[in-house]
């Protein structure tokens, strides 16, 4: 079987990303799938907020790296 490059890109699985306050500099690994918001562990500010399932980044919140 081929796997296709838009295979790929659309898995529908979760992952986790690795996200930067841009606030405090802080880093931190958040679940793209929270259902809850997500809140810098340092300064407190909502970095994702749950929306349909997914996470959405707020401003302050960068997207370092998606971990595999
Ligand atoms: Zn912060």
């Amino acid at each position: 079987m081929m796997l296709t490059k838009k295979d790929v890109v659309e898995q529908p699985k979760s992952k986790f990303l690795r996200v930067k306050c841009l606030d405090c500099e802080n880093e931190q690994i958040i679940f793209d799938h929270a259902t809850t918001e997500v809140k810098c562990l340092k300064c407190g500010k909502v970095l994702a907020k749950p929306a349909g399932g997914k996470a959405i980044l707020e401003p302050i919140a960068r997207e370092i790296e998606v971990l595999p």
